[in-house]
């Protein structure tokens, strides 16, 4: 499914409602697109919909960023500067696919084979001023959320 984001607002509310329409067991998220494409806007939309006040930052160097929202745990990854896939073992990921976790997951496709399968890809990109987004739902989860936007 394609939708177009129109400003920055439009991008901060799309996370905003996919966080309305999470499922609250296990569920992943991958992120996909060039810098600046609103990646981490999505990110934060999300987590302020789901009770988080202070800023988001980015987890560029540190790679995850930990929050426990809603009574569950967050994971926000953000795998730009990985160099190797296999540096993901250091970080234990098993820890972080059970419980309920929700996995939202930056530069997915440079984390190769080690991190969780999505349920839900979305690709951001640039249309002029604006940003396009592409939602793909690859479980019966994802598929109720992408259902319930207009
Ligand atoms: P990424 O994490 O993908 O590198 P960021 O979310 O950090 O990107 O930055 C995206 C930039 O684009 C921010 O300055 C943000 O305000 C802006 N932005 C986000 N969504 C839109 C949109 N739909 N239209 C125009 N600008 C946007
Ligand atoms: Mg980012």
């Amino acid at each position: 499914m394609k939708l177009h984001l129109k400003n920055e607002s439009d991008t901060l509310k799309l996370g905003e409602h996919i966080a309305q329409f999470c499922p609250s067991q296990h569920f992943t998220i991958h992120l996909e697109g060039d810098l600046g494409a609103g990646k981490t806007t999505l990110t934060r939309g999300l987590l302020r919909q789901l009770g988080h006040h202070g800023n988001v930052k980015s987890p560029t160097y540190t790679l995850v960023e930990q929050y426990r929202l809603s009574d569950r745990a967050v994971f926000h990854f953000d795998l730009y500067r990985l160099s190797d896939p296999e540096e993901l073992d250091y970080l234990g990921l098993d820890d972080y696919l059970s419980n309920n976790s929700l996995c939202i997951i930056e530069w997915a496709s440079q984390g190769g084979n080690f991190l969780p399968k999505p349920d839900l890809i979305i690709t951001l990109s640039y249309h002029n001023h604006s940003r396009n987004a592409e939602l793909t739902s690859l479980s019966a989860e994802a598929k109720v959320i992408c259902d319930s936007i207009q």
